[in-house]
């Protein structure tokens, strides 16, 4: 193997560190030896922080209204075939019943980003999650909302909020978004949620149209300094109805590569293995536990929206009760060897450089 690469896989394993231009080595470097020793050094860190555990969380999906219209997603205004729906405070909190009893003490709630969803009707949802359930944890992945609006959220008991960078180069951020969405607001929002006290969540797609060894290098400095609680990282899968509709799918192994590199980055790092994976590969989630992720994300969405809560073409576990959502990641997870337990999950501290 390439004594260069070599050098500076042990240079994150030991300093957790890299420079713009050694990330974009590590990036272009990838071969399926690299991968698999880089697989190997993730799932050694992420054992000595949290064992065998994987944590799950319940996702409901809210709204599939969005006044936003990004390139890449199929809930874009733009999309004139999605069929729109969300959910009342009553289908919200039955979902969250449901999860409890089948083991879930995280629930997320994602949407567009949907004005019939003010603060003072999402808060008033997460009071009632949090007074019903007070032994679980509230995420938020609602997009851009104002700091006073995060503030409110917050004081209403959520305790994570998801918001993905997409891209920390800002000519690229250009090239996914509409005009009137701005790198710099999305940087802004991400300082908020931290400075509000939220645990963070960052993350990109991988593969994205435009996307290179360049800007992905970019990607995991952010995620270096910005040091999120949680990062989430899918291939990007193009969508039917959007202008990258005829764009190539990103790949499962370089999403599996990213994701070792990021536990490196940060051991204890909250990392799902996304549905977007298990998308790609029917055993994508399993690939992505293997290399270093320690969270899945199930569905616990009425069945009758799930279809339209379509972000990208293909995306599986549409047609399934929760139950069987969750019985079936148990078993996947069992079979590599991996156990899903009955916790928060709570990030832990991500030690800062003094420390070390
Ligand atoms: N409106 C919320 C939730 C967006 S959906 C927000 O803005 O945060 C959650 C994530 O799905 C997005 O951040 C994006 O990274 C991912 N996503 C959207 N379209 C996708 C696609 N075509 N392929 C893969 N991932 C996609």
């Amino acid at each position: 193997m390439n004594e260069h690469l070599l050098s500076l896989v042990r240079k994150l394993k030991e300093t957790h560190s890299l420079s713009l231009a050694e990330y974009r080595a590590l990036v272009e470097g990838q071969t399926p030896e690299l991968a698999a020793l880089l697989a190997k050094e993730a799932d050694e860190a992420r054992r000595a922080v949290y064992g065998n555990e994987v944590f799950v969380r319940g996702l409901i999906e809210i709204s599939s209204f969005c006044k936003n219209d990004c390139r890449y997603c199929g809930l874009r205004r733009s999309n004139g075939q999605a069929e729109r729906y969300r959910l009342t405070e009553d289908e919200i909190l039955s979902c969250a019943r449901e999860g409890y009893g089948l083991g879930f003490r995280t629930f997320v709630l994602q949407g567009g980003e949907d004005a019939w969803f003010t603060d003072e009707r999402l808060c008033a949802i997460v009071k009632e999650i949090k007074t019903e359930f007070p032994d679980c944890a509230v995420t938020l992945s609602l997009g851009e909302r104002s700091c006073e609006s995060y503030l409110a959220l917050y004081k209403a008991g959520a305790d994570r909020y998801l918001l993905r960078h997409e891209t920390a180069d800002e000519e690229h951020y250009a090239k996914l978004h509409p005009a009137e969405l701005h790198f710099e607001n999305r940087m802004r929002c991400l300082s908020d949620l931290r400075k509000v006290g939220y645990a963070v969540g960052c993350g990109f797609m991988v593969g994205s149209p435009g996307q290179t060894a360049k800007t992905l290098a970019k990607d995991l400095k952010f995620v270096e300094t910005f040091r999120p609680e949680m990062c989430g990282i899918g291939p990007f899968i193009p969508h039917h109805a959007t202008p990258f509709a005829n764009e190539k799918p990103g790949s499962v192994e370089q999403t599996c590569y990213l994701l070792s590199v990021l536990r490196l980055i940060h051991p204890s790092l909250l990392l799902p293995a996304t549905t977007a994976l298990g998308t790609l590969d029917a055993r994508g989630r399993e690939k992505g536990i293997l290399a270093g992720a320690n969270v899945v994300m199930p569905n616990l969405s009425p069945v009758g929206v799930r279809k339209k809560y379509e972000l990208y073409n293909g995306k599986i576990c549409t047609g399934e009760e929760s139950a069987q959502c969750r019985d079936c990641l148990d078993l996947r997870m069992k079979s590599i060897g991996y156990r899903v337990v009955v916790s928060r999950g709570d990030p832990k501290p991500i030690p800062r450089k003094g420390d070390l």
